[in-house]
């Protein structure tokens, strides 16, 4: 086999395919772009699974890369395998080639043997191919992809197998784009097996030993499902093929796991060197190795793509791994924060290839060890917990830990499941994860936070497609279809070519129905990187039928719809028409987005490079930004934010927008965001003169000139999840009336103070500080009065057995003066009880004071304030000296002081 380094093998698979004709694309983020139906980018073709759809066309039809890779959650999820086994990661790197209605199963299996057997030398002996025979009998056997297997040069037909529908079938949802594929194992040698002397064991393709490795699975897109039983052949056929790199790094450079190889070994050195291990202390203690090294590499590149630590969705994830390796560390004596050191190797080792882990070098890290101490905290109370809970599953017999207190080990305890899991699993117990996951459902439900997980689910695209097939059968629409230009145009003159209600096709629509408009073009724009559809209107000549815009969307590729109401008339298929975007209403829009531009650049600037945006909203009415950052932005740096955003407004810098290729713009520097999908051509947004002041990508609308902005405010900033703030803001209009109305409040204010606004200010504080001494005066008066009144009272004082007793109500006091009045007693009387009660707004209160030396006869005022508390319904206590009870029936004030006496006379 050729000798390679991993990023070697990475780089020729890629060149491999260009010299075929593919197209490199970037691997997209590890979160994916639009698409709420899972929770991580899982393998290659999630970033093309709208071309596989129909809903989106892309500029090329064969394309090649390495995709970042996420299986923790849902469908697929590798998690309990990794540690155990040495081909299974949580993040690993997909290489995949990808044909869009272009070549087909001849070429894509010619190739993968022509890189496999030739170009890497990989001895075509040890390899093993599949193809699809159905286990049921219904669909066709993929007989082609057999023949062509069979031919390739050098391959033994004893090595094509025959598959059924759970390996060699593949399918994206319950309906939609499937077809049959073709895996690529590779024999390892008998030595690999882990089964032997298994009676009855047998190592084969797909078996239960580790003797032969998925290495390639090709999977050949021809069919569209519509039901359970139902197949349609698709028109345009697709290849989508996917291999793991760390599997096939492997294997060429010959070592016994993924975690040997080049890729992954310098990891491994960073967690020896941690753990002071010599080799063999590594071997022994292969399983938190192989552990610590994966999970630091996936947070590495979950952090760099967004997603901190949290408490939900995918920042639950980063959460969970982090202490999930961290408990691992502990297994090697690593009780302290570390796994920054693992994910610094990772940067290193990776950085190159994925340049966005050197730019977040600092947020990876921080984040990472701000969790790893977060976990620190709480780790012990939460193991201390669980052991309780074992040993009361083994006293009680049981076997499974329920959902419910797995839950709670983790939301008071920071325990995640998995890790709880893991710990019952060493004890051979399990638990309720179907439990823990509706607690956990029901505990967000009542927060309001929606669902955990979405499931995956595809919206019914066909009718929009057969409007296009229709629409460029009768040449009303060329096969690009709607044309869409938001950005040079307000108004477009045009026809009505399809009208949609509820669903189906209708010729016309009258006043008061809603419904769905299909035109050759718009200069609507549709919900996009957080700014919101246009609205408007589209009318016939001479304004006689009106429908009003509410929302725009493309429902399928080559097709926009304009959702809306009929207002006034009747519409009808074929129509002439004006569409007309609500101008007013875009151009707050406009300023709100070139605004977002600005602020974020502006928070680079304050408060460092680590702050990337994390969501955005870009309404007419205000702009919403967030951004990572780990703890509150201080006023200081709002108003520095603020201030610098609008002197970038009044140097009225123009805006440059253009379209370059993805590659130049990344080069030159461009921003692009986490979440966002981008295509081969991309829309590049720059403010600023030589020194670009923001340099995005993005498909927005914006102002000519950042003076269009006006002013910007910012009306507040907050959190919306660990890690994560955000800042609200308004420009133009809204900037405008908001000055307004804190000028009109102002003067309102400081004529109700009779001042000017200047003055305002030190008017309040002169006024306050008035009304403080007034009150501190007004206690004064109360406290000499109440002292009158119960110097008064003091004519009734009893004495027994040589002790002074009083008890009684003073009217309309706080507690500061009843203590104060009982201080008064025990200077008057040195060897005395008293007891004190007042009622202070509905609510009783009794203040008790003993003497020294009563204490010694065995009064305690604790004990006395305790049952006379019970009287009035409350509670009461304190020291034996001093002790103060509350209730709340004030009625029985006086019973409760009859009480008090009552102990004092017993005990004296
Ligand atoms: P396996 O049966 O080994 O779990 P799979 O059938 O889940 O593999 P696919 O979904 O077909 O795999 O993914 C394509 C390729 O990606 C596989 O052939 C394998 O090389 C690689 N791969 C899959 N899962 C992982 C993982 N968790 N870690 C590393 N590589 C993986
Ligand atoms: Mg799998």
């Amino acid at each position: 086999m050729k000798s390679l380094s991993g990023a070697e093998i990475r780089q020729s698979y890629i060149d491999f395919f260009k010299s075929k004709g593919h197209t490199f694309v970037r691997s997209a983020s590890l979160v994916p772009g639009g698409d709420q139906t899972i929770l991580f980018t899982n393998a290659g073709m999630v970033q093309f699974k709208d071309v596989f759809l129909g809903t989106d066309k892309r500029p090329y039809t064969r394309a090649a890369n390495s995709q970042k890779c996420m299986r923790v959650a849902g469908k697929h999820n590798d998690l309990e395998d990794v540690g155990r086994d040495d081909t299974h990661h949580t993040f690993f790197e997909m290489l995949g080639n990808w044909s869009f209605g272009d070549y087909y199963k001849n070429e894509a299996i010619e190739w993968a043997w022509e890189l496999l057997t030739e170009v890497w030398e990989v001895p075509s002996e040890k390899l093993w191919t599949t193809y699809f025979l159905d286990d049921k009998g219904d669909i066709p056997a993929d007989n082609e992809a057999k023949e062509y297997w069979k031919t390739q040069k050098g391959m033994n037909p004893d090595h094509v197998l025959a598959g059924g529908r759970k390996d060699n079938f593949w399918e994206m949802a319950e309906t939609g784009p499937c077809g049959p594929c073709s895996e690529i194992h590779i024999d390892r040698g008998p030595e690999y097996c882990d089964k032997a002397g298994v009676p009855g064991h047998v190592c084969q393709v797909n078996g239960d030993c580790k003797r032969y490795l998925e290495l390639w699975n090709l999977v050949f897109i021809q069919y569209n499902r519509l039901n359970a039983s139902t197949l349609e052949p698709l028109p345009a056929k697709h290849v989508d093929t996917g291999m793991g790199l760390e599997r096939i790094v492997s294997i060429m450079q010959g070592v016994t796991s993924n975690y040997l190889t080049d890729l992954l070994s310098p990891l491994m050195k960073t967690v020896q060197t941690l753990a002071g291990h010599n080799e063999k202390q590594m071997q022994k203690n292969f399983t938190p190795y192989r552990v610590i090294a994966d999970h630091a590499r996936a947070t590495t590149f979950l952090i760099a793509d967004g997603v901190v630590p949290g408490n939900t969705g995918r920042n639950y994830i980063t959460r969970m791994i982090i202490r999930r390796a961290s408990r691992f560390g502990g297994k090697l004596g690593l009780n302290k924060s570390f796994l920054a050191d693992v994910a610094d190797s990772v940067i290193e080792q990776y950085g190159e290839a994925y340049p966005e882990l050197v730019k977040n070098r600092k947020t990876i890290l921080d984040n990472i060890t701000r969790e790893e101490s977060r976990f620190h905290r709480t780790i012990e109370s939460g193991m201390g917990q669980l052991e309780d809970y074992i040993n009361d599953l083994k006293v009680k017999n049981l076997t499974r830990l329920d959902g419910e207190r797995a839950f709670e080990l983790y939301a008071t305890h920071g325990l995640p499941l998995e890790l709880t899991r893991d710990i019952l699993q060493e004890q051979g117990l399990t638990v309720d994860e179907e439990g823990f996951k509706g607690a956990m459902d029901d505990h967000r439900i009542a927060s309001g936070a929606g669902k955990a997980m979405g499931e995956m689910g595809g919206e019914d695209v066909s009718i929009y497609s057969s409007i296009l097939d229709d629409l460029t059968a009768k040449a009303k629409l060329s096969l690009a279809g709607v044309l869409f230009d938001p950005y040079s145009k307000m108004n477009i003159e045009g026809e009505i070519l399809a009208i949609v209600k509820n669903g189906l096709p209708v010729e016309e629509a009258v006043a008061g129905e809603e419904v769905e408009i299909v035109l050759p073009e718009t200069c609507f724009y549709i919900e996009s990187g957080g700014q919101v559809a246009d609205r408007g209107k589209i009318v016939t000549s001479g304004d006689t039928d009106i429908f009003s815009v509410v929302d725009v969307r493309k429902p399928a590729a080559g097709i926009i719809i304009h959702i809306g109401k009929v207002e006034q008339g009747k519409i009808k298929v074929g129509d002439k028409i004006t569409a007309k975007v609500d101008s007013a209403r875009r151009q707050d829009i406009r300023r709100n987005h070139t605004a977002t531009h600005l602020l974020h650049a502006e928070l680079h600037k304050v408060i460092g490079k680590h702050a990337l945006q994390a969501g955005s909203m870009v309404s007419p009415d205000r702009l919403r930004f967030d951004f990572n950052h780990p703890e509150a932005v201080t006023t200081e740096q709002l108003e520095l934010i603020e201030a610098g955003v609008n002197q970038n407004i009044l140097e009225n810098y123009k805006l440059e927008i253009k379209e370059r290729s993805l590659q130049d713009a990344m080069k030159e520097g461009a921003t692009a965001l986490f979440g966002e999908k981008y295509g081969e051509v991309v829309r590049t947004v720059v403010i600023g003169n030589q020194e670009p002041i923001s340099f995005e990508l993005c498909g927005g609308t914006h102002v000519a000139e950042t003076g269009d902005i006006g002013l910007f405010l910012i009306t507040s900033e907050g959190s919306t999840a660990a890690g994560v703030r955000r800042i609200e803001a308004v420009t133009g209009r809204a900037a405008y009336a908001l000055v307004q109305q804190r000028t009109k409040l102002l003067k309102q204010s400081a004529a109700l103070m009779q001042t000017s606004q200047e003055e305002l200010p030190a008017k309040i504080e002169l006024v306050l500080s008035e009304s403080d001494n007034r009150k501190k005066q007004a206690s004064l008066y109360k406290a000499k009065l109440a002292e009158y009144e119960f110097q008064k009272q003091l004519m009734n004082v009893q004495v027994k057995n040589g002790a002074s007793v009083y008890g009684g109500l003073i009217p309309e006091v706080d507690l500061d003066t009843l203590r104060l009045l009982s201080d008064l007693f025990k200077d008057k009387y040195p060897s005395g009880a008293v007891i004190l009660a007042t009622v202070i707004d509905g609510k009783p209160s009794i203040v008790v004071s003993i003497s020294d030396d009563l204490i010694k006869r065995g009064l305690n005022a604790g004990e006395i304030a305790r049952a006379a508390a019970q009287v009035v319904g409350g509670n009461g206590g304190g020291r034996p000296n001093l002790a103060q009870a509350g209730g709340k029936d004030a009625l029985k004030i006086d019973e409760a002081i009859a009480t008090a006496i009552k102990i004092v006379n017993e005990k004296l």
